[in-house]
């Protein structure tokens, strides 16, 4: 028969800090929340390793008075509510009283703490939820907790980690948010002994703003403000024009408290979709007032999801009035590319791609952007590899035939290819042997563009174009943690990038074949994509993903191009050893057969 145990507090609490304690960030997010509920108007963060080997956090709060200390690191010890009924108009951050006893579990935990009142602090040392020393120290008012090689005692968790880079990067993050959503607070975050970020807390959302995304995000921000029966909400949202690659800086705090609200994203990404491409989130910064007792925030364990109870009311007004400001303002993206009036001096092979890219150049506007070609040293050489040929069809593969059936690809029957015309500015309807064949206009140029540069990147032969001027984007501390991390790699796709002081960078070129990349947003949403996805299995592999966000984003939402540069376009595609994805998966071509539309319209059966 099976023995049943009663499992001993030090093995409960560590399987609680399992739920609390998922990762460093887990940490300093309570560490800091707590430090906050305690009133401090003054935060320093230090991690070392990526919080792994050091997490310091000093406040300037309350303290613990010396007779509740142990009491704190117990499970379930907390001093802001009381029974259940508290629950429903809490206003402080955490309240489960769980994080202390679950990070003591799982570390070396010290804390040194004073209250006003007392003469001297107190020094508590716990190793792994053990008591090791409680002793009187001579302190400033306030709080230090030291929480030393996390996971020390739990090896499987610890495996689980990334790297100390990432860790730290996720850290990052959160302190720029903190920054953000607590202006009235003085912030100072240091990573392996330097300083990376530092608020003033003057209570100045702009302020915080300047401090983390630069002037440029700040000069693109909208300020908003509703009173409704329901809730009150201000804050900045930015014009689309600096719409981001994921949902990282879409940043609400309700009641000052940091939250994922699926209907808050939902509301405002409504209101941006007329503005955005696919894929890309706004970037805003807005925090809500709502009578905690319309709310439900104990819903998830690490809190940060919250339930409304007049949630579709709250939807419909934010809809409303996001689209509204939005509408208000003048939205289309400053060019930031000026002619170059020069004509290059390049060499013949040269001029047959640049002759080649024009014939497919969408609009006006970008076929004025003229290009300088830059060649880089190899070039030379391996001229002879940039294809720009359409090679013949027996170089396609005999089963991709299959999947059409008939010879659709082949280059003689390019020509009996009849194009009826384009739908909804973005399909284009093409007939040939008794089949329909519709081509995403969008996924097909991104395809052609990202096997280009694939090519050239292969052959080490990118042609980059400079930029008129240079494109100057400003930084956060995250997303340059991640350019730096890759900057070989866009070296070697065709981006000549260079520091441009304090967080701004210029992008001095793009790959040639990337002309339309002239908007910072786009820059920065490749920046976006590789924090969120960073495990590669080869540098090869971050090449092939840069280049294929980099086409993405090349690719402009209903770019319309005439029949013409269809065709030309369409062949293209139609060469490439597989012309039925785009790089990310999305299907380019989709046939119907006669016999099948006649059986829609029940003329056989
Ligand atoms: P909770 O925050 O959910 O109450 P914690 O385990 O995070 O639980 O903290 C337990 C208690 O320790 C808190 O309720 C608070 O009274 C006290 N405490 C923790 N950190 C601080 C701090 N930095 N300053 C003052 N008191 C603190
Ligand atoms: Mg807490």
């Amino acid at each position: 028969m099976a023995v049943i145990n009663i499992l001993d507090d030090n093995t409960i609490n560590q399987i609680a800090a399992g739920e609390v304690v998922e990762r460093p960030v887990s940490v300093v997010k309570e560490l800091v929340e707590n430090a906050m509920d305690a009133k401090a108007s003054s935060i320093s963060v230090e991690i070392k390793d990526g919080g792994v080997g050091l997490i310091r956090v000093t406040d300037n709060g309350s303290g613990i008075e010396s007779e509740y200390i142990r009491t704190a690191f117990l499970r379930h010890a907390t001093s802001k509510i009381k029974n259940a009924l508290d629950l429903v108009t809490i206003n402080s951050l955490g309240f489960r009283g769980e994080a202390l006893s679950s990070i003591s579990a799982v570390s070396q935990t010290e804390i040194l703490t004073k209250t006003h009142n007392e003469l001297t602090g107190k020094r508590y040392v716990i190793n792994g939820g053990k008591e090791a020393i409680f002793e009187d120290v001579g302190i400033p008012d306030g709080t230090t907790i030291l929480v030393k090689n996390l996971f020390y005692n739990t090896p499987a968790r610890r495996k689980f980690l990334k790297s100390y880079t990432t860790e730290a990067g996720y850290i990052t993050e959160l302190m720029e948010k903190f920054i953000l959503s607590f202006p009235n607070i003085s912030f100072k975050y240091t990573v392996n002994g330097k300083i990376k970020l530092q608020s003033s807390g003057n209570n100045d959302v702009k302020s915080a703003i300047f401090e983390i995304f630069g002037r440029n995000a700040l000069n693109t921000m909208i300020s908003v403000n509703i009173q409704s029966e329901y809730f009150s909400m201000s804050g900045l949202i930015a014009k689309p024009e600096v719409a981001r690659g994921n949902r990282n800086y879409e940043l609400y705090f309700i009641n000052n408290r940091i939250v994922k609200s699926k209907m808050i994203s939902s509301a405002l990404e409504e209101a941006y979709k007329p503005y955005l491409m696919l894929h890309k989130y706004p970037f805003c910064v807005l925090h809500f007032t709502i009578d905690p007792s319309r709310l439900d925030v104990n819903v998830h364990p690490s809190k940060t999801e919250i339930k409304f109870l007049d949630e579709d009311k709250i939807y419909d007004i934010l809809v409303d009035y996001i689209s509204e400001s939005l509408h208000e303002k003048e939205m289309i993206p400053k060019v930031l590319v000026e002619v170059c009036e020069d004509k290059p001096d390049v060499n013949t092979n040269c001029d047959r791609l640049i002759k080649y890219i024009d014939e497919l150049t969408p609009s006006k506007e970008e076929q004025a952007v003229k290009q300088s070609i830059v060649m880089p040293e190899p070039f030379e050489e391996k001229k002879e590899n940039i294809q720009i040929d359409i090679p013949v069809a027996s170089e396609i593969e005999s089963e991709q035939i299959n999947l059409f059936d008939n010879d659709f690809l082949s280059k003689e029957s390019i020509k009996d290819h009849k194009i009826l015309g384009q739908l909804f500015n973005t399909y284009w309807l093409v007939e040939f042997d008794e089949k329909l064949y519709i081509i995403d206009q969008h996924a097909a140029h991104e395809k052609v563009l990202y096997e280009r540069l694939i090519k050239q990147i292969r052959n080490a032969c990118v042609v980059s174009q400079n930029l008129y001027p240079a494109l100057i984007v400003s930084l956060t501390k995250s997303e340059e943690e991640v350019l730096k991390k890759y900057w070989d790699n866009f070296k070697q796709i065709g981006f000549e990038i260079e520091h441009f002081g304090q967080n701004d960078y210029s992008v001095r070129s793009v790959p040639t074949e990337l002309f339309n990349m002239s908007e910072a947003g786009y820059f920065l949403s490749i920046l976006d994509e590789l924090s969120t996805n960073d495990s590669f299995k080869s540098p090869e592999a971050v090449n092939d993903r840069i280049a294929g966000m980099a086409c993405k984003a090349a690719i402009k939402g209903n770019m319309s191009i005439s029949e013409r540069e269809a065709q030309v376009l369409i062949k293209e595609l139609l060469s490439l050893d597989n012309p039925y994805n785009c790089p990310h998966g999305r299907p380019t071509i989709v046939s119907f057969s006669k016999s099948d539309i006649e059986k829609m319209f029940k003329r056989i059966v």
